[in-house]
């Protein structure tokens, strides 16, 4: 049986990739042991992280002035790295919180630094949005705006790339490379690996040189983003095996075509997702047609008492981990880059015969 997964992350890689590294698994390339055994500074796997970035540069056509790290600590590594980073002494930093993980990261800021934070998650009439930019109440002397443009756990996503008058930080954790973006409108991009990239452990940061903090800086010196720039991400060793894999995504990625190609295979699967939960009593997704993210899809049974039986059925039909997050019950589809075309066609035909046999 065909199974697809679903998990908002760690989440499903292409089987392309997980074929090649279960070949290479044990004997990289012929040179009798693993990459992950080799060491971090030898020429194997420094060839193997330089290809990585250079494929993640083209990809997302990072600018010369960008430094791309990879780093430990996940998303919420970063949630410290980025005030320990960018805080200025003196200034606040502005935090838009659309859900729960940018919340989760302006609750993380308050330690380092005074912070402004403005909700901007909307519920009219039962539909939930998010407030147009244009109301956003920014500082002009803030040291930096952060803001998460795909809430995983919410399924909302803020599209366009705010306009601000100073650094401008995004939590890309759960949409990086699902279409193309403009890196240079960024100061910081990060994401934790799990999604998109390939399997956690590995954080991705990309960060225009002139933030890299004073090197006189008290940081961790894990989180400190300067230190990792000069050291090429080997400041400390980093997490190889994950960092491997993740060029190997990115060499799977051009060979679909990029994230043109993804932004347009994305689209189609968001869509037919959520056409079929329009059209549907049974089902229901409450969030605005402008702000519904094309990643996570969390989707409601109008009889939650149904809920389990749907999660035991589509699991025996081989959907996999299509349970809501804890904080929102219901369901939720992660669809993210390495999800085919047909695992959310194969996702709404049994939704639709579960809707026929119990609606
Ligand atoms: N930001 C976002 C948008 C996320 O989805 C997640 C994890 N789901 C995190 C941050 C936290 O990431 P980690 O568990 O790698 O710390």
């Amino acid at each position: 049986m065909t199974t697809y997964n679903f998990c908002a992350g760690p989440a499903m890689l292409p089987t392309e990739v997980m074929l090649q590294a279960q070949e290479e698994l044990i004997n990289w390339h012929g040179r009798g042991c693993s990459i992950m055994e080799m060491s971090h500074r030898g020429k194997e796997f420094m060839a193997v992280a330089a290809k990585a970035e250079q494929d993640l540069r083209d990809l997302m056509q990072v600018p010369s002035n960008y430094k791309v790290l990879f780093m430990h600590g996940g998303g919420r590594g970063q949630f410290s790295a980025v005030p320990l980073n960018l805080m200025q002494p003196g200034k606040k930093a502005d935090y838009i919180v659309s859900g729960a993980w940018s919340k989760a990261a302006a609750e993380e800021a308050v330690k380092f630094g005074g912070i402004n934070t403005q909700q901007i998650q909307l519920k009219t009439d039962g539909v939930r949005s998010l407030t147009a930019e244009k109301d956003w109440q920014l500082d002009p002397q803030a040291s930096f705006v952060h803001f998460c443009p795909n809430e995983t756990v919410d399924g909302l996503e803020f599209t366009g790339v705010p306009d601000t008058q100073v650094p401008l930080v995004a939590d890309l954790s759960s949409t990086i490379l699902s279409r193309p973006l403009d890196v240079s409108r960024y100061g910081v991009i990060y994401a934790g690996a799990q999604k998109n990239i390939g399997p956690s452990g590995l954080t991705l940061v990309i960060v225009r040189e002139d933030l890299l903090p004073k090197a006189d800086a008290n940081i961790p010196a894990i989180l400190d983003y300067r230190l990792a720039a000069e050291n090429d991400s080997m400041f400390n060793t980093p997490p190889t095996y994950a960092w491997y894999l993740a060029g190997l995504v990115f060499e799977w990625l051009k060979r679909q075509g990029g994230v043109a190609a993804m932004g347009q295979i994305n689209q189609r699967k968001a869509d037919t997702l959520y056409n079929y939960l329009d059209q549907s009593d049974f089902y229901r997704n409450d969030v605005a047609a402008a702000n519904r993210s094309w990643m996570n899809v969390p989707f409601f049974l109008a009889d939650d008492r149904l809920n389990d039986l749907f999660i035991a059925e589509s699991e025996a039909a081989g959907l996999l981990a299509l349970k809501g997050h804890r904080m929102v019950g219901g369901m939720r589809a992660s669809l993210y880059n390495a999800m085919p075309l047909e695992g959310v066609q194969t996702l709404v035909t049994f939704m639709q015969e579960f809707e026929r046999v119990h609606g």
